[in-house]
């Protein structure tokens, strides 16, 4: 009875939904109501696991970890939530000078019990996208009770679907019960909703992104290396991924340039202090320059990337 009941609203809220789906025209009126405000320098990192590196890309070693938190604390970043990026964004009150939001996806069990330490003790907090259907199942998933203690520690806990399906591949009724029913679900065993959504496999598109709106989150996460967020782009939050194949000095390129290689924030001081502190910096990953496209098909150093070839 429940499930038929909770089945007919999420229709409704689909229909709902699909026919105030914004076109490319809907999105240039609200212009003139929305304040106008700047893009935000608000670098969002994504992380998988913390440990050996048997996932591959996923796995970030924690020696790695500890260089990468060490290194931003040094250069000053201060955690923030990504619902202060979506306030900031619109208008609301102003980030740190150098804000940064850590994030890490799927719920895994080494999030808990290897990046939780090293985040408290180099001061950092970040939010934790997990998969509501995977929670709890085996040794490698972390347990509600787990996320409850991460919230009490001052983390944050978004919603990342059920069943970590790719939004691309799903009809309505499914991408509407992955963006809702995880949020309920959340909700209940945390005792408050999640604000922000994760779409699985970076899979996202015009239903999806309604559809987390709909529901009553205030931002989702995309996965793109650029540092730089936008009011009109809430549901398209850019995040960098952090792989485990990536150097400090890739790390401090994407803060720094992002994908394009657009200087966020034009030779302040303190990007002049972080540019410095890469000096003869090997050039980035990847044959051809950077592993996704910066300075791509340049062999510059990273220094002379940055100083070189804005528009590579
Ligand atoms: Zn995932």
């Amino acid at each position: 009875m429940i499930a038929r009941v909770t089945f007919q609203w999420m229709l409704a809220l689909v229909v709902s939904v699909s026919v105030s789906l914004p076109g490319p025209a809907r999105a240039e009126v609200p212009s003139r109501q929305m304040p106008v405000v700047a893009p935000l320098y608000a670098p969002i990192l994504m992380y998988h696991h913390i440990g050996a590196p048997r996932a591959g890309r996923f796995s970030v070693t924690p020696a790695k970890f500890a260089e990468q938190l060490n290194w931003l604390r040094d250069q000053g970043y201060r955690s923030v939530s990504i619902d202060d990026i979506a306030s900031a964004a619109q208008g609301g009150p102003p980030l740190p000078p150098k804000p940064i939001a850590i994030t890490f996806d799927d719920g895994w069990r080494d999030q808990y019990d290897i990046a939780l330490p090293l985040l408290k003790e180099f001061g950092f907090k970040a939010t934790f996208f997990v998969v509501s259907g995977w929670v709890g199942r085996g040794r490698t998933l972390m347990t509600w009770a787990e996320l409850r203690d991460l919230r009490a520690r001052g983390h944050w806990v978004g919603s990342h679907s059920v069943t970590h399906g790719a939004a691309a591949k799903q009809t309505d009724k499914v991408v509407a019960y992955e963006v809702i029913q995880s949020r309920n679900t959340i909700s209940r065993e945390l005792g408050g909703p999640p604000t922000i959504f994760a779409y699985p496999l970076g899979s996202i598109d015009a239903r999806a992104e309604a559809l987390a709106r709909a529901a009553g989150y205030v931002a989702a996460v995309d996965v793109q290396a650029n540092p730089i967020q936008r009011a009109s782009q809430l549901y398209r939050l850019k995040r960098i991924e952090v792989r485990g194949t990536y150097s400090l000095g890739n790390l401090a390129s994407w803060l720094i340039a992002g994908k394009d290689g657009v200087l966020p924030v034009p030779r302040s001081p303190w990007w002049q202090t972080l540019r410095r502190s890469f000096p003869g910096s090997p050039p980035l990953a990847g044959a051809r320059g950077g592993p996704h496209g910066f300075c791509r098909g340049r062999d510059a150093p990273w220094r002379d990337c940055v100083a070189g070839c804005p528009t590579a």
